[in-house]
């Protein structure tokens, strides 16, 4: 199979080429570098199956491929806020633009959205039957909404043109690769703790999120893509969940350092509880994550502090 990952420079996306290289597939990682780097994909430069495409989303492109893994878009509130115009177009036009190149070739089109499609959800935990709760004019929604407005795309295509789709709400996910900058909580507080700073929790810390580990999603994304029988959407998430002052407490406890938790103002429509139910996903793709919080942790902490260049303590 030849496989395009559009945001393959990312987090995840990385991650997902790699894997999809070790299956013996042809990949094309598509990027624009907005959040991801090069760096991130640079040990598979080498690789005869792997080839590296700077291109923006919002602008077509046309290219022979049987799979794509549609993932480009910011996730981090940081970064998809910098700028919420450029969010939007990237999840509305982006999508359109790839799912004009599935039509066109006939490949199959994996979309991750989100777990931020439930909103601040009054219905916990979550399950894909659930619309969502969320706030259309707040901070958030250009990627709420654009998400939102993606998986509209992705079946007004499928049941308009046939096209052949897999749609997943990927719930918090972290692990190495995360940016070190990008804002999101588990590289804050890994980072924080490492250098001894103050690790900030917004709000009264009694939120709650349900984190996966990277390998565990990216395993789900090619179950996903692989099987025939439900094109989704299906979640997929860790349901362990914990509270942002339990996270922080196992950060500075993994850390061995002597940080502190500082107490910032909420962020605006910031959810309050976040779990994902799996029982679609155990049932559909016979998979359910394996890497529990502490374990990741200690993985994502050992590969932040190489890249702070931090020696072990
Ligand atoms: P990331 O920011 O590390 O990766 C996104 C990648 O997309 C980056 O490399 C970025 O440069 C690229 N990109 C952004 N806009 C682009 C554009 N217009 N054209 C081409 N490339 C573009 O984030 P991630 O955590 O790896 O997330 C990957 C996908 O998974 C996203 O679609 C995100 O919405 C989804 N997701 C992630 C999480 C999570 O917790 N990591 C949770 C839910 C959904
Ligand atoms: N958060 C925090 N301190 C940080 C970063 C995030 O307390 O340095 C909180 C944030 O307010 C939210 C949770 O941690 O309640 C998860 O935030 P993140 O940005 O990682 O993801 P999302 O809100 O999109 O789930």
């Amino acid at each position: 199979m030849r496989a395009l990952v559009t945001g393959g420079a990312g987090f995840l996306g990385s991650h997902l080429c790699e894997r999809l290289l070790n299956d013996g597939h042809e990949v094309i990682c598509l990027d624009n570098y907005f959040s991801g780097k090069r760096a991130n994909v640079a040990s598979l430069l080498d690789n005869r199956n792997f080839e590296l495409v700077r291109h923006d989303t919002v602008n077509p492109i046309l290219l022979e491929v049987d799979r794509i893994f549609h993932l480009a878009c910011p996730a981090s509130p940081v970064h998809y806020q910098y700028n919420p115009v450029k969010t939007i177009k990237t999840s509305v036009m982006g999508t359109i633009n790839m799912l004009g190149l599935a039509k066109r070739v006939r490949a199959r089109i994996l979309l991750t959205s989100t777990s931020e499609v439930y909103g601040d959800p009054e219905q916990h935990p979550q399950t894909e039957g659930y619309w969502g709760h969320v706030n259309p004019i707040g901070v958030r929604a250009c990627y709420d909404e654009g998400k939102r407005v993606a998986e509209t795309l992705m079946m007004d295509y499928h049941r308009q043109n046939n096209v052949d789709i897999r749609i997943v709400r990927i719930f918090n996910t972290y692990g190495p690769r995360m940016a070190i900058n990008d804002g999101r909580v588990v590289s804050n507080f890994c980072v924080a703790a490492l250098r001894g700073e103050d690790l900030e929790i917004y709000g009264d810390g009694n939120q709650t999120r349900a984190f996966a580990y990277v390998d565990d999603i990216v395993e789900a994304l090619v179950r996903m893509m692989n099987q025939e029988q439900h094109i989704g959407p299906i979640n997929i998430g860790n349901p362990d969940e914990f509270t942002i002052s339990e996270l922080a407490a196992m950060a500075i406890e993994l850390s061995g350092s002597s940080s502190k938790i500082s107490i910032r103002p909420a962020r605006p429509d910031d959810p309050v509880r976040r779990k994902p139910d799996i029982s679609l996903a155990r049932k559909i793709l016979k998979w359910e994550p394996r890497v529990p919080l502490l374990k990741g942790l200690r993985q994502t902490m050992d590969h932040i502090r190489a890249e702070l260049g931090l020696v072990r303590a």
